[in-house]
């Protein structure tokens, strides 16, 4: 099996599941009771949070555990704005955001909030466009770091200071095809909020962070319990949030070797892919993640090209794996090339440290192979 396919998601490291089992095995108790045992769990989610405060140099600051990203930019997004519904207030995304931004966003503007929706003609926002929408309205910015369809890497440090210094909006940035594997220019510690999940690291799916800034009033988006500060109650789960930090270590510690081996990688299959006449390299920003080669058919469908890659044992992605089942075009390629074909025909490649030379020798064959059918 060749998978090219680790920004939908990764295979968990056997590290990682060793910490899962391990934690579970004796402090499986809940963490809200009140006896020792439960002390014990909640000590240790402490320390977790501390730990990985640590490793992103971020101060005060909290963490809130949630079943992955989906959830954590719901709560973000919705949390922040739900004070100021029917209050004619602003608020600003991009149109390639993934579904679980782009989507509260359509949701948001449904019940009266005005938005505004950056456009990314060159895969990533204009800056001056952020700048001039901004108002004495706008509550709130929501820009991802790295776009999960064609890699493009917004400019992170400008976006936070042109926030900051243009309007008292918070700024939430959805990281989670950039964090622990793209070096970033700028501060954790500088953004209100961030949504990272532990499945795209070699980590365990159904747990992903909101770190949030710790003075930043948020509703709660689901009601229950006292858990985490009442915002995302229901029962802890110790080992899932201990396997997080580790999940974290582990990425951090390879994030550079793994970048370099990636960027090699990518650079072998670009090269490649240059010399194949029927396909066009989505990827029009100067700044690109190796992590995502997306490439457009020009006579090809991206589902033909998935299944008769599929036939050969090999994996790729035709977008955004949580819109895949209903086969929507992909608003990320439309949003670079207003050209629906191109959207229609797209499949991407996505690289990881399991992938080698040889994958990407089989891969072109198999497409050269389609090409000239
Ligand atoms: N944001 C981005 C950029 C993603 O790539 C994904 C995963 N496709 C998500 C959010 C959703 O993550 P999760 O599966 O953890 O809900």
């Amino acid at each position: 099996m060749i998978y090219f396919d680790a920004t939908a998601t990764t295979k968990p490291s056997q590290e990682v599941l060793d910490t899962y089992n391990k934690v579970n095995k004796e402090y499986w108790f809940n963490p809200s009771s009140m006896y020792n045992l439960s002390v014990i769990c909640q000590n240790l989610i402490e320390q977790t949070s501390a730990n990985i405060f640590k490793m992103l140099n971020l101060k005060d600051k909290f963490i809130y555990y949630t079943s992955g990203a989906t959830e954590a930019n719901n709560m973000a997004i919705m949390g922040l704005v739900k004070p100021y519904i029917n209050q004619n207030k602003h608020i600003i995304t991009t149109e390639i955001e993934h579904p679980s931004v782009y989507n509260t966003f359509k949701y948001l503007e449904s019940i009266g909030f005005k938005v505004t929706y950056l456009k990314c003609k060159n895969g990533i926002i204009n800056l001056d466009d952020l700048k001039a929408s901004l108002t004495k309205d706008t509550i709130l910015v929501s820009i991802m770091w790295v776009n999960n369809i064609i890699g493009s890497i917004n400019p992170m440090k400008d976006i936070i200071e042109i926030v900051k210094k243009n309007s008292h909006a918070k700024l939430h940035s959805d990281m989670v095809q950039g964090f622990a594997k793209i070096k970033p220019d700028f501060a954790f510690n500088d953004i209100d909020l961030i949504t990272i999940t532990m499945h795209k690291l070699e980590g365990l799916k159904g747990i992903g962070l909101l770190i949030s800034n710790k003075n930043l009033k948020l509703e709660p988006i689901i009601y229950g319990g006292h858990q985490q500060l009442a915002l995302r109650p229901g029962t802890l789960d110790t080992g899932l949030i201990v396997s997080a930090a580790k999940t974290i270590r582990l990425a951090l510690e390879k994030q550079d070797a793994s970048y370099y081996y990636v960027q090699d990688l990518a650079n072998y299959l670009k090269n490649k892919l240059n010399k194949l006449p029927f396909i066009i390299i989505n990827a029009p920003s100067p700044l690109q993640s190796p992590y995502i080669v997306s490439i457009s058919f020009t006579n090809i469908k991206g589902e033909t090209a998935m299944h008769y890659l599929e036939k050969a044992d090999i994996y790729v992605g035709i977008g955004s794996a949580c819109n895949e089942k209903i086969q929507t075009l992909e608003r990320t390629i439309l949003a670079i090339s207003l050209d629906k074909e191109r959207a229609n025909n797209m499949i991407r490649i996505s690289l990881s440290t399991h992938n080698t030379k040889e994958d990407i020798d089989l891969l072109v064959n198999k497409l050269q192979e389609l090409g000239s059918k």
